[in-house]
């Protein structure tokens, strides 16, 4: 309940290591995107009738990620000093998604009108600038919007996380089980993503929004810096779980990833290839548009199911760090309230895509994200 610590001073969020660091990983993980390995696949079909190509091979750029952090700790690399470097990084991170942003929205001008994302045109330039102009901004083939959605924000988490396990090694002189916890519940939630990097190609972010300020600085600032504030609180504040009760937090991470998992995958195979005999026998309906919403299975349960598992896992990953700080839990808060109005912006463009078919699923399927409750 203390009032918080003054903010840092300007000369805390400065490190010349930091942009040097955060360079050098954009540019491994541009590299790993151009490697040719992994299938490559296609995008949705785009208002021009054309699809992109996309390379599936973030889970190869995790793994190569890791064996060359392997490789540096074994030459003595001090990951624990990511400790130190947290703020200066992520004042470089900042920085470099308002610069990124600046040139997306540029560029934007120069954009043919269908490659324009619908709702980044209002012709208001701060809102533009924020939520993205152009749908799926390219240099060639390295789609800029891709490739920052997955791998050096998603990977870097990871490598934060670590590096606030050996920073809690040095300081307590092994890992905590809540650290543990911490660290291997959400390097899965980081792998699972890349391993099924195809699913996100049927997404909002990549079928819908513009690639903008709100998903430049939410892949490269945002996610990395405060979905390791759990990680980042247990080095300083340790905290003892008795087995029960570590078992019930991994029972609540294990039942929401099985929904999250489940509910995304039968979406995404539905989408991709509605015969395919893992949802030929789902109940669906038809839409004025030619493609079919499911009313049946995970997406008969609530209209949202893969977010009501996704709010479970979220709340596994605070629950080890005990009570005694609401800190841990500002991932579960702030997440819940995104994915509130996530969902209530997802329902309103089906709504308009849709009409009353749309309206029919609601009936059949009446709660969005908590079954019987919201
Ligand atoms: P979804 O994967 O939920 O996709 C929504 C789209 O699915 C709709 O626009 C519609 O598109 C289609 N759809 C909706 N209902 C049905 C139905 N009944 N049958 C068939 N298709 C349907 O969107 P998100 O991109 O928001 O989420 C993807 C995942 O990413 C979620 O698990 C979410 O929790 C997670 N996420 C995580 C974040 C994080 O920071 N950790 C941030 C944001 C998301 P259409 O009909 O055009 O195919």
């Amino acid at each position: 309940a203390a009032w918080p610590p003054p903010l840092p001073f300007m000369e805390e969020l400065w490190d010349p290591l930091a942009p040097v660091l955060l360079l050098g990983w954009m540019a491994l993980h541009a590299l790993l995107y151009l490697m040719p390995v992994g299938k490559v696949t296609e995008g949705i079909v785009l208002r021009d009738g054309k699809r992109l190509k996309y390379p599936i091979n973030g889970f190869h750029s995790l793994c190569i990620s890791t064996l060359l952090l392997m490789l540096f700790l074994r030459l003595g690399a001090h990951l624990e000093s990511l400790f130190e470097l947290f703020l200066p990084l992520a004042a470089s991170a900042i920085a470099l998604s308002f610069l990124l942003s600046f040139y997306l929205y540029i560029r934007s001008f120069w954009a043919p009108p269908h490659d324009l994302a619908v709702g980044g045109n209002t012709g208001n330039p701060l809102y533009d600038f924020f939520i993205g102009r152009e749908l799926n901004p390219r240099i060639g083939f390295f789609d800029l919007k891709y490739f920052c959605e997955l791998r050096p924000g998603l990977i870097g988490w990871a490598v934060i996380n670590l590096g606030m396990l050996m920073k809690e090694v040095e300081l307590q002189g092994s890992p905590s089980l809540a650290m543990l916890l911490v660290v291997s519940f959400q390097l899965l939630y980081v792998a699972d993503a890349l391993w099924n990097e195809e699913a996100i190609l049927t997404t909002m972010d990549i079928v819908h929004d513009g690639f903008g300020f709100m998903l430049a600085f939410g892949d490269l600032a945002w996610v990395p810096f405060t979905y390791s504030l759990q990680a980042a609180y247990l080095v300083k504040h340790p905290q003892t779980l008795s087995s029960l009760q570590a078992l019930a937090i991994v029972a609540l991470k294990v039942v929401g990833y099985t929904i999250f998992r489940r509910s995304n995958s039968q979406k995404n195979q539905f989408r991709r290839d509605p015969t395919h005999p893992s949802v030929s026998k789902l109940e669906t309906i038809a839409t004025a548009t030619g493609k079919r919403l499911l009313v049946s299975g995970w997406w008969g349960l609530v209209r949202h199911p893969n977010y009501l598992g996704d709010l479970f896992m979220a709340l596994a990953w605070s629950l080890p760090c005990g009570f005694s700080h609401l800190l841990p839990y500002f991932y579960v808060i702030y997440f819940t309230i995104l994915l509130i109005h996530r969902e209530d912006r997802d329902e309103r463009q089906c709504k308009a895509k849709y009409g009353l078919a749309w309206d029919s699923y609601c009936q059949r399927v009446p709660y969005r994200i908590f079954p019987y409750i919201y």
